[in-house]
C-alpha cells in the first residue's frame, strides 16, 4: 500500500495542528501582487475524487496503525509523546509522523488545501467532505480557504449542502474594501462580491474568517483602506476578522511598484493608525478581532467586538502617545522577534538587547530603522 500523501505548502496558523487534506492544487487566480504563495508549482488543478478517496483511506491506514503501536507500548488507544517519539525514533515513512502529530492534538481537525477548495464541483466536495466524516468519525471540524468570487458564484443552497457534508469553516482573503486598492492589488474581486460571498457564507451556517491586510493601501490610499475595509466588514459580520501586515518580498510582484516608487510602503506608525481608523469604523457587528500572526505590530490589539473596541483602541493609543524613540524602540524589538506586548518595553534584558541594536542604527535613523524594519518583516513570511 502507498503510504504517501500529498501536502501543499500553507495553512492558516489556527490550523496548526489538523491534518491536512490536498484537494486541490495552487490557486486559480494567483496574480494577486502582494502574494508569494503556490508561484512554483504553477498550474491549478482539482483532483480526482477518487485519488482522494484512496489518500483517506491510506491516512485509516496509518492512523489505525499508529492506534495499535500505541496498544502495544501500554499506551491504550491514547496517541501521547511516547507513541509520538516512538514512530519519530524508527524507520516510520514521514506520512506516520504527519498523521502521529495530528492524533496526538486529538485528531479532530481538518485543512482542505490548496487556495480555494469551493472551486471543485460541489458534488464532489460534498462527497469528499462525507468520505472524512464517514473515514473519521471523531472529526469535528474541516475547514479551508476560498476565493469571495467563487463563493459569490455558487448558490446558497450548495453552501448549505457543503456545510451538511461537513464543511465548518471557509478562510477568505479580503485584503482590502476599498475598490482602488483591490484593482491595484489584481485581487479579481470588488468590495461587492466580498459582501455577497461573506453574507452567503454566514447565511449557509459555515462559520467565516475574513482575512484583512493592515499597509495594502500604502501611503497613498490608506485611508480609503481603511475606512473602506471596516465598511465591508460591517456588511458582511464575518465570525473572525483575522488581521495581517503587508511585507514586501523580492518575489512579489508588487516589489516592482515599490522600487519604482508607485507604491509608497507605510510607515510602522503609519500602519498602526491606519488599524485604529480601521477599528474605529467597525460598527454594528460581534466579530472577534484576531491578530493570530507575528507581522502584526501590536499583537494585543485583539478582542471581541463591540466589548472590547475600546480596549483595542487604548492599546494603539498608548502606543501612538509614545516618545518618537520608544515608538522605534518597541517598533525594532518586535521585529527582533524580543518584543510581543507595549510592556515588554519595561523588561530590562530584552530592552537592552533592542537598546544595543539601535546604538548600531544611529544617527541616520529613523529612515535607516524604517528600512531596517521592512527587511526583519520579510522575514516572517
Ligand atoms: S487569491 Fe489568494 S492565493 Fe490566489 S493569488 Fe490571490 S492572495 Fe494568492
Amino acid at each position: 500500500m502507498d503510504f504517501t500523501f500529498e501536502q501543499g505548502p500553507i495553512r492558516p496558523p489556527s490550523e496548526a495542528n489538523s491534518l491536512l487534506l490536498r484537494l486541490t492544487r495552487n490557486c486559480p487566480w494567483g496574480r494577486c501582487k502582494f502574494c508569494y504563495n503556490y508561484r512554483e508549482g504553477g498550474k491549478f488543478e482539482i483532483r480526482k475524487v477518487e485519488e482522494l478517496k484512496r489518500e483517506i483511506t491510506g491516512i485509516k491506514v496509518i492512523s489505525d496503525s499508529i492506534l495499535a503501536l500505541s496498544t502495544k507500548l501500554g499506551q491504550g488507544d491514547e496517541v501521547n509523546k511516547k507513541v509520538v517519539d516512538a514512530i519519530c525514533r524508527d524507520d516510520y515513512p514521514e506520512s506516520f509522523r504527519t498523521v502521529a502529530h495530528w492524533l496526538y492534538h486529538g485528531g479532530k481537525t481538518v485543512f482542505l488545501q490548496d487556495a480555494n477548495s469551493p472551486a471543485m464541483k460541489t458534488p464532489d466536495l460534498v462527497e469528499v467532505l462525507t468520505f472524512i466524516k464517514t473515514t473519521f468519525p471523531q472529526i469535528e471540524r474541516i475547514t479551508s480557504y476560498a476565493r469571495s468570487k467563487t463563493i459569490a458564484q455558487k448558490r446558497l443552497e450548495d453552501l448549505k449542502a457543503l456545510h451538511q457534508a461537513g464543511l465548518s469553516r471557509l478562510h477568505i482573503g479580503l485584503e482590502s474594501g476599498s475598490d482602488t486598492v483591490l484593482a491595484y492589488m489584481n485581487k479579481g474581486v470588488k468590495a461587492q462580491e466580498h459582501i455577497e460571498a461573506g453574507r452567503k457564507v454566514k447565511e449557509s451556517a459555515i462559520s467565516l474568517s475574513e482575512y484583512i491586510i493592515i499597509g495594502l493601501g500604502g501611503k497613498k490610499w490608506w485611508k480609503e483602506h481603511a475606512v473602506g475595509t471596516a465598511k465591508v466588514l460591517n456588511q458582511i459580520n464575518p465570525d473572525f476578522i483575522r488581521v495581517r501586515t503587508l511585507a514586501v518580498l523580492p518575489v512579489m510582484p508588487l516589489a516592482l511598484d515599490v522600487e519604482s516608487g508607485d507604491f509608497i510602503l507605510s510607515t510602522e506608525e503609519g500602519m498602526v493608525r491606519e488599524e485604529r481608523l480601521l477599528i474605529e469604523n467597525l460598527d454594528g457587528i460581534d466579530s472577534y478581532f484576531i491578530s493570530d500572526h507575528i507581522l502584526n505590530l501590536l499583537e494585543e490589539v485583539e478582542g471581541k467586538l463591540p466589548e472590547d473596541k475600546n480596549r483595542m483602541l487604548n492599546v494603539i493609543d498608548r502606543y501612538l502617545s509614545l516618545p518618537l524613540e520608544e515608538k522605534m524602540m518597541f517598533n525594532l524589538g518586535r521585529r527582533m522577534n524580543l518584543f510581543r506586548r507595549l510592556d515588554d518595553l519595561n523588561h530590562p534584558l530584552r530592552r537592552g538587547t533592542v537598546s544595543e541594536a539601535m546604538k548600531k542604527i544611529s544617527p541616520d535613523m529613523p529612515e535607516r530603522l524604517d528600512k531596517m524594519i521592512r527587511e526583519l518583516r520579510g522575514n516572517y513570511i
